[in-house]
């Protein structure tokens, strides 16, 4: 089998490293890498040809040689033509918002949309989501850091003290968790909530302290699963109503809620971001699904009327992208090694992490059927 990986559009991740060309290569495999695709990874041509790799000089020759693509995001009408028909194509679909299937399925394409891998423990050396959503709770608390204009930590010092910075983290996933981790590291004060009951051990267990909404055993019970549900209006009012109290005490929001296939659910109102303090900052890490604040415009900074500071930046794994693309590349090579061996490739749709993931496939839109 060919592999080919793409230079990425609109990402500065790549979908392979050096390390797992290797892999590919040990199996027997070829790989072709198009021109520059590892650079704003830090990985030069060079390197993969010592891995093993050839080089594309183009995206139509690398597209167009590939029996399996990988690729960080969903490829565009115009990619998806140059690619062989009946090719393997694995990367982050974007499922809910994507509209190329009926394109992949025309051109025979098996696709697989790595965010809808099951949460289960043979699943998590794949799970994408958590690879990256690790790295964008650390970004996101080191551009808070960047916006805030005061210390984090605690200073004594002979000019006088400084006060620690309090850090509200509101969505306690895997982003949230490394969000507290790191703020603590720094020496903030660290409060957080969630609407699953599950995440105050985890919370005190970093050292942070667990903001409790209210809830009745029915809104408890519906979540104690692994995601979030959306939750009635009166829990949102209960949730609001804390949230304003703790968000004016806060120097540095941080939210990473999310509801798969849904847009993000708004946890902080216009009226939450006039009451805090002036240089204040909210990085919302749910952005790109529609923001957990009213005030958040989706790839901008916006800094409001009152000297708060709202950063929508889109895409923190892709800030760190040398190591959001080695761990991307290892899910993917593990994830690839349920159908690709020396034998060559074996798609089995009794598996149930293949099956969740297979979006197209002989012709046909899978999701959503
Ligand atoms: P996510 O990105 O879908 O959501 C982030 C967090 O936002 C979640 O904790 C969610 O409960 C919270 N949230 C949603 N709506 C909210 C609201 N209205 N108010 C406050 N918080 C809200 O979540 P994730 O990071 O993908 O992780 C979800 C869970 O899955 C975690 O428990 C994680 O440990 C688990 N997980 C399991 C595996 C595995 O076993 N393979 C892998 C990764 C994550």
């Amino acid at each position: 089998m060919i592999i080919a990986i793409v230079r990425e559009l609109a990402d500065t991740r790549v979908a392979a490293t050096p390390e797992t060309v290797k892999k590919y290569v040990g199996l027997g495999h070829s790989v072709v890498v198009e021109t520059g695709a590892g650079l704003a990874s830090a990985v030069p041509d060079a390197a993969y040809v010592d891995a093993g790799a050839t080089i594309a000089a183009s995206r139509a020759a690398a597209l167009s040689q590939g029996d399996i693509v990988l690729a960080v995001r969903a490829p565009d009408e115009a990619a998806i033509a140059e690619m062989k028909e009946g090719a393997v194509l694995v990367a982050q679909l974007a499922p809910y918002q994507n509209t190329t299937f009926p394109a992949l399925a025309a051109k025979k394409v098996s696709a697989f949309a790595m965010e809808l891998l099951p949460r289960t423990t043979r699943a998590q050396s794949m799970d994408v989501l958590s690879s990256q959503n690790n790295i964008a709770g650390y970004k996101a608390v080191l551009l808070a850091t960047h916006y805030y204009p005061r210390f984090m930590p605690m200073l004594m010092t002979a000019a006088g003290t400084v006060k620690p910075a309090r850090v509200l983290i509101m969505g306690v996933g895997v982003a949230g968790l490394q969000a507290i981790a790191t703020a603590k590291r720094l020496g903030a004060v660290v409060e957080a909530t969630d609407v699953r009951p599950s995440t105050k051990e985890q919370v005190e267990s970093l050292g942070g302290k667990f903001i409790e909404v209210p809830m009745t055993d029915e809104e408890k019970a519906a979540n104690d699963g692994v995601y979030a549900k959306e939750m009635s209006d009166d829990y949102k009012r209960r949730q609001a109503e804390l949230v304003a109290k703790h968000a004016k005490a806060a120097d540095i929001i941080i939210t990473t809620a999310l509801i798969p296939g849904r847009p993000a659910p708004r946890l902080i109102g216009e009226e939450v971001v006039a009451a805090m303090k002036p240089g204040s900052v909210i990085i919302d890490i749910a952005a790109e699904a529609g923001g957990n604040c009213a005030l958040t415009r989706a790839g901008e900074v916006v800094q409001t009327d009152n000297g708060v500071t709202v950063v929508g930046l889109a895409n923190l794994p892709g800030m760190v992208a040398a190591d959001a693309s080695a761990l991307y590349s290892k899910n993917l090579l593990t994830f690839l090694s349920l159908m690709l061996s020396k034998e060559g490739f074996k798609l089995d749709l009794e598996d149930e992490l293949i099956a969740a993931t297979l979006v197209t496939h002989q012709g046909e839109v899978r999701f959503g059927k």
